[in-house]
């Protein structure tokens, strides 16, 4: 594989059952980029996001990371990939009962024989990177909505991964928080050279942080489109994928 490919989906065929969500579904994941998954809803991005992570078996096709077919993979291969990985879910998925600084020590503690100084620091300096220095010891339910994404962005980072992966960050989040989120994820991006995969169906996060999009389109059951969002929506490789870029007022979300 090239060296500015991280990960490959070649080929993908997807459903559930008997259902075929989305067919042939070919892109490349360029490193240090950030990779969006878009589409309306319903059309299978979630689904892609856990093929990519191996929570989700294809009908047929790959995913590779580097030179390495993980859907071939037998488990102990498929787990040294992912530990390269952060993944923050739609929920944030922090565990209730552990203070945010436990539950972002906790992948820390899991795979690393840091000891609890090392991991205190690291929790600190993670906490610090998302913007919420100081708050270790409050409990999730303390948190408003925005600063429990960060709480679970900062476990995503804790072990310093190369690919993070986020699943509809801004779901939930009023739109000031949200482009907040997204500077801080730019900011990651930016800072820690990480290649990141994001599934999102919000036009100001795609126009915001989208290096490069892949459009999943739910009638066809196929990609339809890739590219550059501001480029796609320049020059709309079709009518599904122009309107779902157009479907609020462009001139606040094309630069
Ligand atoms: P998106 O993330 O684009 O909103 P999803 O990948 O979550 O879409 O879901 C795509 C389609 O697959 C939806 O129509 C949904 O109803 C269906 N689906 C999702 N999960 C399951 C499941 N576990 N079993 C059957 N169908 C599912």
């Amino acid at each position: 594989m090239r060296d500015d490919i991280k990960i490959r989906v070649e080929n993908l065929t997807m459903g559930y059952g008997e259902v075929i969500l989305q067919q042939d579904i070919s892109f490349s994941v360029r490193k240090g980029e950030v990779t969006v998954i878009m589409g309306p809803s319903g059309c299978g991005k979630s689904t892609l996001f856990r093929h990519m992570l191996g929570l989700q078996e294809p009908i047929s096709g790959k995913v590779y990371y580097d030179d390495t077919c993980f859907t071939d993979s037998e488990l102990p291969t498929r787990q040294s990939i992912l530990r390269r990985c952060g993944v923050l879910y739609q929920s944030g998925a922090l565990w209730s009962s552990m203070t945010v600084g436990e539950n972002v020590a906790l992948p820390l503690s899991e795979f690393t024989d840091n000891p609890d100084n090392e991991i205190a620091r690291i929790v600190d300096e993670k906490l610090t990177m998302v913007g919420l220095k100081g708050l270790e010891k409050k409990y999730p339910a303390e948190l408003s909505g925005g600063m429990r994404k960060r709480a679970g962005l900062a476990r995503a980072i804790a072990l310093n991964p190369e690919i993070l992966f986020f699943d509809e960050p801004s779901a939930g989040l009023d739109p000031v928080t949200s482009y907040k989120l997204d500077q801080t994820i730019l900011e990651l991006k930016k800072h820690l050279g990480t290649t990141i995969i994001m599934v999102t169906h919000e036009l100001p996060s795609i126009f915001t942080v989208a290096d490069q999009s892949v459009y999943l389109d739910p009638d066809e059951r196929r990609m339809t489109a890739m590219g550059n969002p501001h480029d796609l929506i320049r020059n709309p490789p079709n009518e599904s994928v122009k309107a779902f870029l157009t479907r609020n007022n462009t001139e606040m979300i094309s630069k």
